[in-house]
């Protein structure tokens, strides 16, 4: 993989994180060697895409193109649902002590709604339960097959239909790292949470990226969190971070997980004091996982499971 190390001092897009215009330049290509730059700020050590998208380039690219061009599942049908469930399981597992009877439950980037039918399963008519998807043919499939009310279009394009401070909890599982602003995010997520009501999060993890980083970094990702930087949006954002782990997935600790708390009104206080995530080491961590990933047995294994679940 290219990847050059730099100070640029004519930066095109400032950290989202914590504002900071200063960045290494980590790698200049992404999956399928994409001409994709991905930037390590040097003040807070998020991981990012830079330049990134625009609300609107990156809105018609979820509207329309995400699951055609990505995915080849413009078109869902009942197999495309039916494989998405074991993929949901462990977060299902995860999720099942909030599943009280009564609770209301958003999922941002549902998809075809496999993990809001799951849920609505567990928990039966006396819950309720609302996603948000972009892309239309899967909005409209969970909507049609699946009886699921869910509305289409992006967080900020739907959010102002939900009533504010009436959700116990608000999923997102692998779709925090596509929004153009993870701030923006969570800021109407606190809003359209009860005062302690859970925001559960799984993101990719920097830490253990699970294969090469010219396959990690994504042109759909624009942010890669490590536990620290997602702890810190979490505190920025005046959520309680209750937990955040690193879980097996594929490999070892490959999934970042999550669950933030919204503080009740008394309780509020934007924390300022953050550990910093080292951008130098952010960078030498990622090149030691890359040869650790070429070196052991990992990326073979990751072919098998790949094999397999293709032939499920
Ligand atoms: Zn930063």
């Amino acid at each position: 993989m290219k990847s050059t190390t730099a100070i640029t001092e004519e930066p095109k897009q400032v950290c989202d994180l914590c504002g900071s215009a200063r960045y290494l330049v980590f790698a200049t290509r992404g999956r399928g060697g994409s001409k994709l730059t991905t930037v390590i700020c040097e003040d807070c050590g998020l991981v990012y895409t830079n330049p990134r998208p625009t609300e609107r380039e990156n809105s018609k690219f979820y509207h329309t193109s995400y699951w055609g061009a990505y995915k080849n599942q413009s078109m869902p049908d009942e197999r495309f649902f039916q494989r998405r469930l074991p993929k949901i399981r462990p977060i299902l597992a995860q999720l099942r002590p909030y599943l009280k009877p009564g609770v209301r439950v958003l999922e941002i980037g549902c998809s075809v709604g496999a993990l809001l039918w799951s849920m609505k399963e567990v928990v039966g008519s006396t819950g309720q339960f609302i996603g948000i998807e972009p892309h239309e043919g899967h909005a409209q499939f969970a909507r049609e097959k699946k009886g699921l009310e869910v509305h289409n279009g992006l967080l900020e394009e739907v959010s102002h239909k939900l009533k504010p401070a009436s959700f116990d909890l608000v999923v997102m599982n692998h779709v925090l790292e596509h929004t153009i602003s993870p701030t923006a995010t969570l800021v109407t997520v606190k809003k359209l949470l009860k005062p302690h009501g859970h925001y559960v999060v799984e993101v990719p993890n920097v830490e253990a990226p699970g294969s090469r980083l010219s396959h990690f970094f994504h042109v759909a990702h624009h942010y890669s969190f490590s536990p620290r930087t997602l702890q810190r949006l979490a505190q920025k954002s005046g959520f309680a971070a209750k937990r955040v782990d690193s879980l097996d997935g594929d490999l070892p600790g490959t999934r970042l997980n999550a669950v933030f708390e919204k503080p009740t009104a008394a309780e509020t206080g934007v924390t300022t004091r953050f550990i910093r995530d080292d951008a130098n080491e952010r960078a030498a961590a990622l090149r030691r996982y890359e040869r650790w990933y070429w070196l052991t047995a990992a990326s073979f294994r990751k072919k098998i499971t790949h094999w397999q679940r293709q032939r499920m």
